[in-house]
C-alpha cells in the first residue's frame, strides 16, 4: 500500500502526493539555498527539518542539504536518498502526531506560490538523444526524404548529439528569441536575424547519479543504478537556424541557446509503479545495447501554449514509453566507449511524439513545417511560436489510485533583440 495520507494537505489531483517525495532546490528570502521536497501546496525546506533534529539518516550530513546544487546530495548514493525518502514519508504520514514537528511547521513548510526554486543541479555536461522513431521519422521526412526518412544507423544505436549546459535554465525563466544565420526560402545565400521558427521540443530529461571512471563502460543490464531520476525538458529549437547549420555535424546554434528544466527531480524508486515496456526493437541490436524486461515508465506528457493574456491550451499529449529506445539503452551506448558520465551530468531523451499528430512533441510536427497552423480556442493561429507565448511540459503517472506529477517546464518567449550583442 502506497503510503497516501499526510497531515499536509494534499489536493485531489496534485502532483505532489505524499508517496512522490521530488527533490529540488529551494531559494530562501534571505538568499540561502536549501535542499527541498514537495508535498501537495507545501515545499519542505529539509534544511530546517534537519536542524529541528528530524533527520537522522546514516550517511546524511547537515551540508548536503545546506547547497545550492543536489550533487553533493545525489554524490551520497541512492541508499542515502531513498532512506530520505522514506522518512519524508514517515514524518508527514497523518499517522505521526510529533507536537514538535506539528507546531514547528512555520520554520520549515513554504507555501509552492510563495518558493523561490532554482536550478537545483550543476550541470557539466548534457547530452540530447533523438530516440523517438516517430519524431526522428517526421523530421527525417520534413528535412530530408519521406523514403529515407530513418538513416541507416538509427534502428541500430540511440543517435544523440552533446549539447550546451550552460544554458539550461529552470521553469519559469523567460527565452529570448536568439539570432542566427537562415537560408530564405530558394535563396543560396543565408541571411542573419532573427529566428522566424522558434519551436519546443517535449522531452524528459534523466539525471546521471553514479559516475563511471573514464575507460570504464556501463552495461545495459546496470544502466539503472547510475540514474538518480527524471525531469521534465525542453529542448527550445530554431528550426530555420538548424536546418541550415546542422549538416554534417549536428545541431549547435540553434539549440544552444537555451533548455528549459522543471525544478523537481522525481526519482526511479517513485516511478516503479509505472514501470512498463517499451516497443519492440526490430531488428534486433547489437548485445551491448540489448535491455531485458521493462525498463521504461508510463508517463503521460502534455505541451500547452498560453498566448501573452490569453489562456492555455493542451497541444500535446504523449507518453515517454513511446521512446523506441530506453535509458538503459541510451546509457550504455553512451559510456559504450569509456566516455564517464558524471554525477548531476543531464541525459534527455530527444522529442517525445507518439504516432498521432495530437501527440506530435513540437510545433515542427504538430503544424507540420508550417503548412498545417495550430487554431488556438481564442481564434489566434499558430505555426511556430510567437513573442509573449508560454510553452509549459507538464507529466504524470496514474495507475491503481496512485497519481504523482513532475511539476511544468514553462518558458515564455521574448523579442529578439534589435540587434545581436
Ligand atoms: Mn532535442
Amino acid at each position: 500500500m502506497h503510503p497516501i495520507n499526510s497531515w499536509i494537505e494534499i489536493p485531489p489531483q496534485a502532483d505532489f502526493p505524499l508517496y512522490n517525495i521530488p527533490f529540488g532546490i529551494l531559494r530562501r528570502p534571505d538568499g540561502s539555498f536549501r535542499a527541498a521536497t514537495a508535498i501537495g501546496r507545501q515545499v519542505v525546506d529539509l534544511l530546517a527539518l534537519h536542524e529541528l533534529g528530524h533527520l537522522h539518516i546514516a550517511g546524511l550530513d547537515r551540508q548536503m542539504l545546506a547547497n545550492a546544487v543536489l550533487n553533493p546530495l545525489i554524490q551520497a548514493g541512492k541508499p542515502v536518498a531513498q532512506a530520505l525518502r522514506a522518512t519524508l514519508m514517515q514524518l508527514f504520514d497523518v499517522s505521526n502526531t510529533v507536537p514538535s514537528l506539528r507546531e514547528k511547521t512555520a520554520a520549515f513548510l513554504v507555501p509552492v506560490e510563495k518558493a523561490e526554486m532554482v536550478l537545483p543541479l550543476d550541470i557539466r555536461n548534457y547530452t540530447d538523444f533523438y530516440s523517438s522513431k516517430e519524431h526522428a521519422t517526421n523530421v527525417g521526412s520534413m528535412f530530408r526524404d519521406p523514403d529515407k526518412a530513418l538513416l541507416p544507423n538509427w534502428k541500430h544505436l540511440p543517435v544523440g548529439y552533446h549539447g550546451r549546459a550552460s544554458s539550461i535554465v529552470v521553469d519559469k525563466t523567460p527565452i529570448r528569441r536568439p539570432w542566427g544565420q537562415i537560408l530564405p526560402k530558394d535563396a543560396t545565400h543565408p541571411i542573419f536575424g532573427p529566428s522566424q521558427a522558434l519551436d519546443f521540443e517535449l522531452e524528459m530529461a534523466f539525471v546521471v547519479g553514479t559516475s563511471n571512471p573514464l575507460g570504464t563502460p556501463v552495461a545495459v543490464e546496470r544502466a539503472e543504478e547510475h540514474i538518480w531520476g527524471l525531469m521534465l525538458f525542453n529542448d527550445w529549437s530554431a528550426r530555420d537556424i538548424q536546418q541550415w547549420e546542422y549538416v554534417p555535424l549536428g545541431p549547435f546554434l540553434g539549440k544552444s541557446f537555451a533548455s528549459t528544466v522543471s525544478p523537481w527531480i522525481i526519482t526511479l524508486d517513485a516511478l516503479e509503479p509505472f514501470r512498463c515496456a517499451g516497443p519492440m526493437q526490430d531488428p534486433q541490436v547489437l548485445p551491448h545495447l540489448r535491455s531485458e524486461g521493462s525498463r521504461t515508465f508510463d508517463i503521460a506528457l502534455e505541451a500547452w501554449i498560453q498566448p501573452q493574456g490569453s489562456t492555455p491550451t493542451r497541444i500535446c499529449q504523449s507518453n515517454f514509453n513511446y521512446l523506441y529506445w530506453n535509458m538503459s539503452q541510451q546509457l550504455a551506448h553512451h559510456t559504450s566507449n569509456g566516455c564517464n558520465l558524471q554525477v548531476g551530468d543531464l541525459c534527455a531523451s530527444g522529442t517525445i511524439s507518439g504516432t498521432e499528430p495530437g501527440s506530435y512533441g513540437s510545433m515542427l510536427e504538430l503544424a507540420w513545417r508550417g503548412t498545417k497552423p495550430l487554431r488556438l480556442p481564442d481564434g489566434q493561429s499558430r505555426t511556430f511560436l510567437e513573442d509573449g507565448d508560454t510553452l509549459s511540459l507538464q507529466a504524470y503517472c496514474q495507475k491503481d489510485g496512485l497519481r504523482l506529477g513532475f511539476g511544468t517546464a514553462s518558458g515564455t518567449l521574448l523579442p529578439a533583440l534589435n540587434q545581436p550583442a
